[in-house]
């Protein structure tokens, strides 16, 4: 399973946590709000992307599991942990 992570921009106010904790995936814009790649979450990088999501004050980070071919995208709040 891949992921990419998505924001809530009603949710996010904007406190830039999460583009200190996953920098190679989220950008900040002039104001500080995040700007989130549409680029899948390598498997490195999944801790740094569970933290992100848990630590947002706001709760308006989530992680999308990347669709398979046919297969329609599913939203989860929370990273389910691998051995
Ligand atoms: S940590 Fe949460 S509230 Fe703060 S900028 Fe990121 S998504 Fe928005």
């Amino acid at each position: 399973m891949s992921i990419r992570i998505r924001v809530n921009p009603i949710a996010c106010a904007g406190h830039g946590l999460c583009a200190e904790l996953l920098p190679e995936r989220i950008a900040r814009d002039e104001w500080g709000y995040p700007i989130v790649s549409d680029e899948p979450v390598p498997p490195g990088m999944l801790a740094l992307a569970r933290r992100a999501i848990s630590d947002c004050p706001a709760l308006a980070l989530m992680a999308e599991e990347v669709p398979q071919p046919g297969q329609r995208p599913q939203i989860q709040r929370k990273l389910r942990r691998t051995a």
